[in-house]
C-alpha cells in the first residue's frame, strides 16, 4: 500500500517518547529536502522494522544520548536511517547482528530483557519486501542502521 513515511515515524516516536525519556535519550527527525513523502510497502510491517530499531536505540543508547531518524532520497528508493551514539557493537559481532537470538555479551544483555528477536524481525520484513538494510557500528561510538524502500508518487 501507499503511505506517508513522515506520518508513520512521527507516529513510532510518539509512541516511544516515554521510553526516551526515562532513557535520557533524545528524539530526533531530520527530513533531508529532497526525502520522498510517500512510500509503497506494508505500512504496519514497517512500523514494526522503526519500531524495533528506535527502541533499540534508546536500550542501548548513553545518557543524553540521541537517536536520530533520517529520510532521504537515492535514485527511485527511499532510505530511512536509524542512528544512534550509544554504546556500539564490536566489528566481530556485527556479522551475527540479524540472526536471531544472538545478543551482544548475554549476561549484561539479559539485565536489559529481550529476546534478541526484534532485529531478526527487522531483517525478515526488508528481505520480505525485496528491500536492503545496513548496518554500521564504531564499538562505544555508536550505530547505525539504513534500509530502503520503494518511493511512490
Ligand atoms: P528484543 O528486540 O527481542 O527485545 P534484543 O534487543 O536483545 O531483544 P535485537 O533487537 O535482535 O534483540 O538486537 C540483538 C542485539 O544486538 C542486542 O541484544 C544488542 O546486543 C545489539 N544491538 C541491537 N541494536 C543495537 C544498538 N542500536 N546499539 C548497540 N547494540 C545494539
Ligand atoms: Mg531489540
Amino acid at each position: 500500500e501507499r503511505f506517508n513515511i513522515t506520518d508513520l515515524i512521527n507516529e513510532v516516536l510518539e509512541m516511544q517518547e516515554m521510553r526516551a525519556h526515562k532513557n535520557g535519550i533524545k528524539l530526533n527527525f531530520i527530513q533531508r529536502v529532497d526525502a520522498p513523502k510517500f512510500v509503497y510497502a506494508d505500512k504496519k510491517e514497517i512500523f514494526q522494522v522503526l519500531n524495533n530499531l528506535i527502541v533499540n536505540s534508546i536500550k542501548y543508547g548513553k545518557d543524553k544520548g540521541t537517536t536520530t531518524i533520517e529520510v532521504m532520497s537515492m535514485d527511485n528508493k527511499a532510505l530511512i536511517e536509524v542512528r544512534d551514539n550509544g554504546i556500539g557493537i564490536e566489528s566481530d559481532n556485527l556479522p551475527r547482528i540479524f540472526e536471531r537470538f544472538f545478543r551482544v555479551d548475554k549476561s549484561r544483555a539479559r539485565n536489559m530483557g529481550g529476546s534478541g528477536l526484534g532485529l531478526a524481525i527487522v531483517k525478515h520484513i526488508i528481505d520480505a519486501h525485496n528491500q536492503s538494510i545496513n548496518v554500521s557500528s564504531t564499538y562505544g561510538e555508536g550505530t547505525s542502521f539504513t534500509f530502503s524502500l520503494d518511493k511512490s508518487k
